[in-house]
């Protein structure tokens, strides 16, 4: 078997490809639109760290696509990071903004630093030369960051500071969301992302697909990363009656068969730095975490880890793509056949960038609304996201018969997964929004 492609800008195009070749007149020339980056902004800036040296920082910012509105992504600091990972990020925003339904386009930045070998001082300069280099670029209504991997609600502060003294006197707020709530970030922003995995996954297994799991209570769950959104997840699984059976995060992971309590382990990696040698747990590795016996298995981490070596060995029934990117479109197609049900990024963390949505509009108006509301509002909109891929898929598989393939502009032959059919959904509203603005000038 020839070697499995691992490059982001590839995947990307093959999951894009999939789902635009099943689409009935789509112009090649707004194929190829819709595919390329609108621009992409490499930076380099020097920053004096503590000790006096000069360090060379690159950073990038790159828009996807603006049909829908201002591009909105969030900021990831990794020292591995590379502008076509973040180019492919930058993609999965505009798919996941369309999907949702939200008057934004995709865009996706970075840092390339470690953050675990820099002081506060050093991230607050960095973040602070990195929002002045893109001041040109983001704005309230123009490119709106957000948080992603290694970077926080302090970051998001730091952010909207340096953009609101480079340009006073307006309501800059929305210029950045996921920022602390005294600073005008909204309720449930933190939880967001955890919390819509959670919707995603309960509106999915309400429709019965799984016969033998039709609800998370009771569902044995895994989740690579114990970051951000893989905490927040495991609480909301844990508090609808799952159990959670394995953890980890980038030292490796925890396992016990008669679970764990999310609380705790937070508790013992604000202590220790990291979920592992946690009391009455068996350590794992994160190859390991990935090919547990579990129900529901939440790839929460970073891109690329369920790929063609353990696709064959995943024992979960559904893969819940919390984080972006997880799974490589070999590992697609292997789950598949498998008959491994896998609810994709552009839905399953889409709860993040819609709370997002909400902060925005709360700051346009300068109000705080309640949090009932923030997540009655988010559930709501990942629910209808569930049906609208639901439906795409099932009106593509019902029956041999043409006749049965209920959906307008789709090909026959059906459309083959989730991930799929939700591209389908997201590329269409955002193909035909693009004509009907009209193709300038
Ligand atoms: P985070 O920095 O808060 O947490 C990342 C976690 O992953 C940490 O526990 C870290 O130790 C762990 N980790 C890093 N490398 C790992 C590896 N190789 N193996 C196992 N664990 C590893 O980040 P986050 O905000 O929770 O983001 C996690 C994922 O979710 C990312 O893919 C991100 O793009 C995606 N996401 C985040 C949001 C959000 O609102 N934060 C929204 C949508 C999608």
């Amino acid at each position: 078997m020839s070697e499995e492609i691992l490059d982001p800008i590839v995947i990307s195009e093959q999951q894009f490809d999939k789902a635009a070749a099943r689409i009935v007149d789509l112009k090649s020339g707004l194929i190829d639109y819709l595919k390329e980056p609108n621009r992409i902004h490499i930076i380099n800036f020097p920053v004096e760290l503590d000790d006096g040296s000069v360090k060379t920082i690159e950073c990038f910012r790159v828009i996807h696509n603006r049909v829908f509105g201002p591009s909105k992504g969030g900021i990831r600091y990794h020292p591995d990071l590379t502008v076509d990972e973040v180019t492919s990020l930058a993609k999965l925003m505009t798919w996941k903004c369309a999907l949702v339904n939200l008057p934004f386009g995709g865009a996706k930045g970075g840092v390339v630093c470690n953050t675990k070998e820099l002081s506060p001082n050093e991230l607050r300069h960095i973040t602070r030369r990195f929002t002045s280099e893109l001041f040109s670029i983001i704005g309230p209504s123009t490119d709106i960051p957000a948080p992603d991997m290694y970077t926080d609600e302090q970051t998001m502060a730091w952010i909207f500071d340096t953009y609101d003294r480079l340009n006073p006197d307006k309501n800059n707020r929305p210029v950045v969301t996921g920022k602390p709530i005294s600073l005008g970030g909204s309720l449930g922003r933190h939880e967001a992302t955890g919390k819509g995995c959670m919707f995603a996954t309960q509106h999915f297994l309400s429709k019965a697909l799984i016969p033998e799991q039709q609800e998370i209570a009771g569902a044995r769950i895994a989740i690579q990363g114990f970051g951000n959104v893989g905490s927040i997840a495991a609480e909301e699984f844990f508090r609808h009656g799952a159990t959670i059976v394995a953890v980890s995060d980038s030292k490796g992971g925890i396992y016990s068969s008669s679970g764990l309590d999310p609380e705790k382990i937070s508790e013992f990696k604000d202590e220790n730095g990291t979920v592992v040698g946690m009391p009455d747990t068996m350590t794992i590795s994160n190859e390991e975490l990935l090919e547990i016996d579990c129900d529901i298995l939440l790839p929460s981490a970073t891109a690329l880890q369920i790929n063609s070596s353990n696709a064959k060995n995943i024992k979960a029934k559904l893969v819940v793509e919390a984080a972006n990117n997880p799974t490589t479109p070999a590992a697609d197609e292997i789950l598949q056949q498998r008959g491994i049900y896998v609810i994709p990024d552009i839905l399953a963390n889409a709860g993040g960038v819609t709370v997002s949505y909400y902060e925005w509009v709360q700051n346009n108006v300068n109000e705080q609304w309640d949090l009932e509301l923030v997540n009655s509002k988010m559930q709501k909109r990942i629910f209808a996201a569930v049906d609208a891929v639901f439906d795409y898929w099932q009106g593509c598989v019902v029956g041999d018969n043409p006749d049965d393939h209920v959906n307008d502009g789709i090909r026959e032959g059906g459309v083959p997964d989730f991930r799929t059919a939700a591209l389908i959904v997201a590329i269409k509203r955002v193909a035909d929004a693009t004509l009907m603005r009209g193709i300038w000038p």
